[in-house]
Formats: structure tokens, sequence, C-alpha cells
């Protein structure tokens, strides 16, 4: 393939998208980026960094600068909320394996205009902001994508980072299995300083309630709060600003109303595609699988696959056969189906535990582990993604 046609075209500005466009502007391969909203998307999405995140983006010399925009968070716990009982995990177990050990509390878009900034000064980057792809095609020499404004535009792969919706899933003929969960979250935040309030919390807690659960994390200047409605209450009966006072309070009663800074609802889905590479197009991030975003997992583990499919584009650049990329699917694929979702899955059941007889066992094993040096070690090896990255590599 020569001009044009041998760029690599990238559906999706969100930071699996952008990191996919930075790294492969480090190994000088050419691309272009299609973004449909005409800025950088900032709702309120994620928010925990996990240490080989940081370890990563560290290679790029991001890390500081993402690290000075969040909160450091040593350590996590579940907590039972009426009697302060807890299980508090050290994450200082994983010095040895890790340069951050720790989590760090940052919104997502902070990242994502970090990256930006960084693709904006390279050459070999066309950013695209405000084109929406409708449909995308391949034959044996390339791929061809439709813009909504009618232009067509070939290159020689395609990858598909255009999230949970995903129109090139579509397009290279993936279902997305999985299921959705009944339950509706709310997340709200607020400047309230639950820190004084609660004893002895942490920055990162999932927390049992006579009610039902919540959690709480805590960024430099405010705290997220994800609330759960009853399962029958419509999703904007829930979002009232009413309906969000009376969650807050039953956290910590307060004679005067909280100041909540931003609200959104979200449902959770648990889906995985059976194909990431078909022929030329490759699906990473939220387009190929998405997770409960109980643990944190869902854009840790996108960036981790831009990571892992950009060294494999590396090595079909230098002259290996296009077919490596099944390597990525090898090495992405199993992981986020083991150790995202799965986890991910169990995190939430986990909370969402009622009986009050299970969460007692539930909280009383956690301690065991927590204060137990090796098998915290392994817990948190496991629940700090070291393990997913480290298994997809020997795959
Ligand atoms: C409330 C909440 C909390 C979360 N918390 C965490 C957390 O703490 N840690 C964690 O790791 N994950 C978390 N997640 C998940 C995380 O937000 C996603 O995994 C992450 O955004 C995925 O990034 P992405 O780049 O793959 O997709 P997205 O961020 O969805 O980006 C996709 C981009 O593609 C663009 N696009 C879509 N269609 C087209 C098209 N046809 N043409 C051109 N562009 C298109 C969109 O505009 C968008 O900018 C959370 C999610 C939610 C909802």
């Amino acid at each position: 393939m020569t001009g044009t046609d041998r760029r690599v075209l990238i559906v999706g500005g969100g930071p699996v998208g952008l990191m996919t466009a930075l790294l492969l502007a480090d190994s000088k391969i050419p691309c272009t980026l299609f973004e449909a909203e005409a800025e950088l998307p900032t709702d309120l999405r994620a928010s925990t960094f996990h240490p080989p995140t940081l370890d990563l983006l560290d290679r790029l010399g991001l890390a500081a600068a993402l690290i000075r925009r969040g909160r450091i968070c040593p350590t996590w716990q579940i907590r039972l909320h009426e009697t302060h009982e807890r299980a508090e995990f050290d994450l200082a177990v994983l010095r040895g394996d890790t340069a951050h050990p720790y989590r760090l509390q940052c919104e997502q878009a902070n990242l994502s205009r970090l990256l930006l900034d960084e693709v904006r000064r390279m050459p070999t980057v066309e950013l695209r902001f405000g084109a929406r792809v409708q449909d995308a095609t391949q034959d044996a020499d390339g791929v061809e994508l439709q813009l909504e404004d009618g232009n067509r535009v070939r290159g020689a792969l395609l990858i598909g980072a255009d999230g949970a919706r995903s129109t090139i899933r579509r397009a290279a003929g993936q279902e997305f299995d999985g299921t959705t969960y009944p339950e509706t979250t709310i997340l709200a935040t607020t400047d309230f300083p639950f820190e004084q309030h609660l004893p002895s919390l942490s920055n990162v807690n999932y927390v049992w309630t006579r009610h039902g659960t919540f959690s709480l994390l805590r960024l430099p200047d405010r705290w997220r709060c994800s609330l759960y409605p009853d399962v029958n209450q419509p999703v904007e009966e829930a979002l009232r600003p009413e309906n969000i006072e009376a969650r807050l309070q039953e956290i910590v009663a307060r004679p005067v109303p909280y100041t909540v800074l931003e609200s959104r609802a979200y449902r959770v889905h648990m889906r995985i595609v059976r194909d990431y590479r078909v022929g030329r197009i490759v699906l990473v991030g939220d387009a190929a699988h998405i997770n409960s975003p109980s643990g944190g997992m869902g854009m840790n583990g996108g960036l981790h696959d831009a990571f892992n499919l950009v060294a494999t584009l590396g090595e079909i650049w230098r002259g290996a056969p296009l077919d490596l990329l099944d390597r990525y699917a090898r090495q992405r694929r199993p992981v986020a189906e083991a150790e995202i979702l799965s986890q991910a899955d169990r995190n939430r059941s986990r909370m969402q535990e009622r009986d009050p007889a299970r969460r007692r066992a539930l909280l009383a094993e956690l301690q065991q582990i927590a204060a137990d040096p090796a098998r915290c070690h392994a817990y948190l090896l496991r629940s700090s993604m070291i393990d997913g990255l480290r298994r997809a590599a020997l795959l």
C-alpha cells in the first residue's frame, strides 16, 4: 500500500483511542483518528487508575502529570456502615511489583486531555474531531470508512476504539454477548468532607448498609458517591435532587442539604465480543469488552489493550505477517474475560449481597486475607490488574 492508504485508522477519541494514537506515533506508524464529537468528551466516568496502568503511563512520561491531577490512595476498604467494621487492603505490599503501589483517583478526562496534548504534537497523527463514522468495509488490501459527511477514507488497518455502542464492532459483524444487570447506579459528587464524619475511612470505600450499598471514592477536591436506588425506582425519579439528597443523608445525616456538584445515572453490563480481530479490523477498549465499574477496571483494561496491540502492530510494520494480529486477540481476550469481567462481576455480586450473615462471613474472610501478608499480596496482585498483564504476556 502507498500514500494515505498505508495509514492506520482509529475510530474513537476516548482514552483508549487517544492512547493508541500516541503509541502508534511513538512507533512511527502514521494514523488518523476520527472522533464523532467536536470536543473531548468530559462526562463523569472512570476515576480509578491501577498501579500497572501508571507504570505504563510512566514509560510515556505521563504518569507524573496525571498523579499531580489526582489523589494517591494507598489503601482501599470494604466496610459495614452501621458498625464501621472493615477489611482494609494496603497496596504497600506491591512495592516489589510496581513503581506505583497505590490506586490513583483522577477523572478519566484528565488523562484524555494529557493524551490529546501529546498527540497534537505528533506529526504522524492526523486528528479529525466532529467526524462520525457510519460504516466500515474491508477487502484484501485495506479498509474503508464511510463518514457521516459522505466522505470515504481508505487505510491499511482499522482500530475500533468507539466505545460500548461501537459502529466498528457492528461493521466487523461481531455480536456483543453478555448481560445487562437489573440495577441503575446514580453517581453524584459532593465537596462534603465524609472523612471527617466516618471513622477510619480510606480514600476508596465499598460500603454495605442496612438499606443496601454505596461506594465513596475520594478525588482531590470532592467525593464521588455511587448510590444504588431500589431496582423498581425509575431512573428519572432516582436522579431527582431530593432523592439523591435522601440517599446522601443515609450516609451521614446532617441538618443542611448536601451540595451536589454533578450527578448522572448509568446501567451496568457485562459483555465481550467473540473475536477481537476480524481481518484488518481490530477492537480495543469498551468496543470489545464492558464490565461493572466495581473495582475500576474497564478503562484500565482498555489502555492495556492499546499497549499490547501497538506492540504487535510495530512488528507488523517492520515486516511481520498481518496474522500476528491474532496474538493480540489471543493475549488480551482471555485476560478480559477471566481477570476483568469475572472479577468485576464478583465485586458487584459481593456488594449486592443483602443477607447480614453472609455479609459477615464475607467480611471475616476479607479481613483474614488483608491480615495475612502472602494472601494479601496475591489478592492485590489480582485486584490491581498486575496478574492480568503478566498472564497476557505468557499466552
Ligand atoms: C460511571 C462509570 C465509572 C467508571 N469507572 C471506571 C474506573 O474507575 N476505572 C476504569 O478503569 N473504568 C471505569 N469505567 C469504564 C470506563 O469509563 C470505560 O471503560 C472507558 O471510557 C472506555 O474507554 P474507550 O476509549 O474504550 O471508550 P469511550 O470512552 O466510550 O470512548 C469512545 C469514543 O468513541 C467516540 N465514538 C463513538 N462512536 C463513534 C463513531 N461512530 N465515529 C466516531 N467516533 C465515535 C465517542 O464519542 C467516544 O469519544 C467507568 C464507567 C462508568 C460509566
